[in-house]
């Protein structure tokens, strides 16, 4: 029987069980927080790594951060189960500080394997952690909101750096800038499928 997207992102959340990855943080979080949305969603949005509400709910972007996002996401006439959400690191760090370079390199494998199995055609990270492994030298502050076409296995797709809710929640300055970078993610998702024409 051939396996639903579904199934197959099931055994992704298996396997990190199975392999024990990050066992400390495993140990001191409540629950592994692998996704949420639409798994034929044409664009995959990736944090950093859950938070206290996302470890409660065993679901991504949940909190303050979360509603932002969904806030922006109307404002492009999109809702959550238009686009498939992740971290990712898929355990809550202690205290929720940034997560360290072995837990990025760790998670990273069964990230990558999400991807493979929605294959979209935009990636966004979200803040310089998801974006440091799609576009390593780039520096988010000079990079955000510039669309870049990579090759990923063999296909193409498109990055789409922005800076995180989180850190542009409170800052006025950086939330303006957000919004605004947020906002070309139609007219890129246009030529995109104008190119897949
Ligand atoms: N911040 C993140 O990066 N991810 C979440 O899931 C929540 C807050």
């Amino acid at each position: 029987m051939t396996q639903t997207k579904k199934d197959r992102l099931e055994q992704i959340a298996a396997d990190i069980k199975a392999k024990n990855i990050c066992p400390d943080l495993a140990e001191t979080a409540n629950t592994l927080v692998m996704g949420d949305g639409n798994a034929n969603a044409d664009i995959v949005f990736i944090g950093e790594a859950p938070g206290k509400n996302e470890d409660e709910q065993g679901l991504p972007f949940v909190g303050a951060a979360g509603k932002f996002l969904n806030e922006m996401l109307g404002t492009i006439g999109m809702v959550r189960d238009d686009i498939y959400i992740t971290n990712i690191v898929k355990y809550r760090p202690p205290n929720n500080r940034d997560p360290l370079p072995d837990e990025k390199k760790a998670f990273w494998p069964y990230l990558i394997r999400q991807i493979e199995v929605i294959e979209p055609k935009i990636i966004v990270t979200l803040g310089r952690h998801s974006m440091e492994y799609f576009l390593p030298n780039f520096k988010i502050s000079a990079v955000h909101g510039q669309p870049k076409r990579i090759q990923f296995g063999s296909e193409k797709v498109v990055i789409l750096p922005l800076y995180h809710p989180a850190a542009a929640l409170y800052n006025g300055a950086l939330r303006q800038t957000l919004m605004e970078d947020f906002n070309t993610i139609p007219i890129i998702l246009e030529k995109c499928n104008e190119r897949n024409k």
